[in-house]
């Protein structure tokens, strides 16, 4: 893990003490574990999820500021990525862990709990809930996801959960372009504006990542999102 500490230093200017090291170390011997039992993921070698996992989500940060207080929400978070992996690198923010499976927050709350952060909350519903709960509609400043859905559905899923002035961050793969170009009228619709398309090139991955990060410049219309379903059924185009 010296390893994702270094990386994690030289491509996005994020700092580990040995503590987080450990926390990771820890995170990813409770995930393989785990994964034992239930499917959690396809990634299961040492280095996979150092750096397409840890470092992956780590990359978050150089698109969007992560001060204490922040308030962030990952949305479809699965086995933690990228809201954990965030928590345990900066220990002041606060992070809503949003998944619709409950036993995938069994983990979360299992790995919460061994590694002793602080700042999590775990929540156990389908975004299209959660943008009409009080809680929950427009109170973050950053709304992220990785591997949920294509843009133009999760743009809805993500722009009610933020405030105005917040950021939605989508991690995608060599699509966002075009992704982003097929969700200007969703982006229109609910109240959102692509403001750049950051480029992520991780140390042994082909693959280039990109992070569409959008901004949120007008309230979202009182009827989005729609009824679960409906943004990946019917996007808004
Ligand atoms: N973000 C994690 C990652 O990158 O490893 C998990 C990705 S997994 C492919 C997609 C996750 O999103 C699943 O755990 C699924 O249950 C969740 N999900 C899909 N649609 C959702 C929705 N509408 N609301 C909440 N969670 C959702």
């Amino acid at each position: 893990m010296q390893t994702l500490a270094d990386q994690a230093a030289a491509l996005f200017k994020v700092q580990l003490t040995p503590e987080q090291i450990g926390q990771f170390e820890q995170y990813a011997r409770e995930l393989a574990a785990w994964n034992e039992k239930m499917n959690l993921t396809a990634i299961t070698d040492p280095e996979g999820i150092q750096v397409r996992h840890f470092l992956d989500s780590l990359s978050v940060a150089q698109s969007v500021p992560l001060l204490p207080g922040t308030r962030v929400i990952d949305v479809g978070t699965g086995a933690g990525f990228p809201g954990l992996p965030l928590l345990i690198a900066f220990p002041g923010i606060q992070v809503t862990l949003m998944e619709a499976t409950g036993k995938k927050l069994t983990f979360l709350e299992h790995v919460v709990k061994t590694l002793g952060l602080q700042g999590a909350q775990m929540l156990h519903a389908r975004a299209e809930e959660a943008g009409h709960m009080p809680a929950h509609r427009a109170a973050y400043d950053v709304a992220v996801a990785r591997a949920v859905a294509r843009l133009p559905s999760l743009v809805e899923y993500l722009l009610p959960l933020v405030k105005v002035g917040g950021r939605c961050i989508a991690m995608k793969g060599d699509t966002a372009q075009a992704e982003a170009a097929d969700a200007k009228r969703a982006l229109a619709t609910l109240g959102g504006r692509v403001q750049r398309i950051d480029k992520v090139q991780l140390p042994g991955v082909p693959e280039t990542h990109y992070l569409v990060v959008i901004e949120k410049v007008t309230p979202t219309p009182a009827t989005y999102p729609r009824q679960p379903g409906m943004p990946t059924r019917k996007p808004i185009r």
